[in-house]
């Protein structure tokens, strides 16, 4: 452990037990602190996932065109390799076992669900066909296994909804020529959807002037180097308040931000056959199409000085909202219905009257909400392993206490549940790398849970 490290738990005659709920990186990175912690009786961690595939939003959110990112799945696939740790996956907490049986089974339960639904938007015309949330196209084109296998790219033009990275990403994959995702391990029907795509614009809306866009730098800037995509910035848009120009003087990535969008309005457009406009100081009011029964338009109030309150129609068929993911609400455990995430202090689940639950702990977006990357989330683990083994320095695991979790995974097979293991990921991802090889790409996901189960019993349990 590091700086400020929790003292060493009294030995208690038999390894610690915990139970990790989520596979996703803050639930790995968990495990990893765990096993590297040298506690006195060692630990044995069950990392338990509802999917049959580890690595939450590593394989189902970060960009199949980032393949860099992705290479840190090697790294939580060796924490899942020690031999303190076992993968459990296609568990679904809630469906299969509830936290009241793990919190019997294991001395601890970490809650490492993540965030994987769209925050509510409310705006008139919502609803209507035609307007989705960002979470909804990205596990189409991830190749969820819960997601729908076609998506409607009939819309010439499509609103994003949201000037954050996962707007970014949405909008790249849409307008990046579909031979690009040649490269990536998007499922073949995902390729063939996009190649049959009609768009030709895409437009970005951020409420806020540029000085509040959430965008990375690097994103940002890739945007631009995507062929065949002209980004189309309005200088007029980048036009500051005072408040914007004190703002950026004290945020570096803001003036990153802002100077990048300054590269692409000096840029100016190439005749590029899509274009992606990135529109600041417009407020949504409304999605256009009630008549119709689907999108046809989104309304903007313009919020800048000088053009306030202007209306702004942009004529769209498809409107995407990227404002935030959000979690659910766990069965069986507290939950922050205006935050969506369950209530902690330093990882400790607090319950109904605001104290610690007893062996209850969050880590990750699951505790945060969607804020922060991949990298932020092993900081995330150290500290709340670091609340964890506070605890058990103070009360120390009762040496009989807890059932063997050995039982409640046999108990869970014995009933008929499809529980894969690290050689059933590992024969999964070899199917995977398999397939790509056999078209020339690097990996083609497996997308049904028939399909990867399948692939997992060929070489481990499932
Ligand atoms: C579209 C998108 C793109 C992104 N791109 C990047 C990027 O390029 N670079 C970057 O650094 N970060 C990126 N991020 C952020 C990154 O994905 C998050 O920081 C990180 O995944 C959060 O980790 P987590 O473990 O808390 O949650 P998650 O990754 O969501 O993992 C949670 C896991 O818990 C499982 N789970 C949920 N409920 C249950 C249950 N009841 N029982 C059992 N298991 C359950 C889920 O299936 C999932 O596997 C992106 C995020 C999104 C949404």
């Amino acid at each position: 452990m590091s700086d400020g490290a929790p003292p060493p738990p009294a030995p208690a005659g038999r390894p610690l037990r915990v139970a990790v709920v989520g596979s996703g990186p803050a639930g790995v990175h968990t495990a990893g602190t765990l096993v590297a912690a040298g506690l006195p009786d060692g630990v044995r961690v069950d990392v338990l996932e509802r999917l049959p595939v580890p690595f939450g939003l590593v394989r189902y959110g970060v960009s199949p065109d980032h393949p860099d990112m992705k290479a840190v799945t090697s790294t939580l696939a060796d924490v899942l390799d020690h031999p303190d740790v076992r993968l459990v996956a296609g568990v679904d907490m809630g469906r299969d076992v509830t936290l009241d049986e793990l919190r019997a089974a294991y001395d601890a339960v970490v809650l490492a669900t993540g965030a994987s639904t769209d925050a509510p938007l409310e705006l008139p015309g919502v609803d209507l066909p035609g307007c989705w949330g960002a979470s909804e196209l990205v596990a189409w084109y991830q190749g969820h296994p819960e997601a729908p296998r076609t998506w409607d790219l009939s819309a010439r033009e499509v609103a994003v909804l949201g000037v954050g990275n996962v707007a970014l990403d949405v909008a790249r994959v849409l307008a990046r020529p579909a031979r690009d995702l040649l490269a990536t391990e998007v499922p073949a029907a995902v390729h063939e959807g996009l190649a049959g795509s009609a768009l030709t614009d895409v437009h970005v809306v951020g409420r806020r002037g540029p000085e509040h866009a959430r965008f990375s730098p690097l994103e940002l800037r890739e945007l631009g180097a995507v062929p065949d995509v002209d980004v189309v910035v309005d200088p007029a848009d980048l036009v500051l308040t005072p408040e914007g120009v004190e703002h950026l003087a004290g945020d570096r990535r803001a003036r990153q931000v802002v100077e990048a969008l300054q590269g692409f309005a000096e840029r100016g457009t190439t005749g590029a056959p899509r274009r992606v406009h990135l529109r600041f100081s417009r407020v949504p009011v409304e999605v256009l199409g009630r008549t119709e029964g689907r999108v046809t338009g989104l309304r903007t109030h313009r919020a800048h000085a000088g053009a306030a309150g202007v209306v702004e129609d942009l004529a769209v068929q498809a409107v995407y909202r990227a404002v935030g993911y959000r979690s659910r609400p766990l069965a069986g455990a507290p939950f922050d219905a205006g935050r969506g995430v369950v209530p902690n202090e330093a990882g400790r689940v607090l319950g109904a009257d605001g104290e610690p639950l007893p062996g209850l702990y969050v880590v990750g977006w699951a505790g945060t909400g969607p804020v922060g990357l991949v990298g932020h989330t092993r900081k995330a683990a150290r500290a709340t392993v670091a609340s964890l083994l506070e605890d058990v320095a103070r009360e120390p695991a009762a040496a009989a206490s807890a059932a063997d979790p050995l039982d409640l995974v046999d108990r869970l097979r014995a009933g008929g549940l499809h529980v894969v293991d690290l050689d059933g990921w590992r024969a999964i991802d070899a199917a995977e790398v398999a397939a790509g090889a056999a078209v020339g790409r690097p990996r083609v996901k497996l997308v049904e849970v028939q399909e990867l189960l399948a692939a997992a019993r060929r070489e481990g349990r499932a």
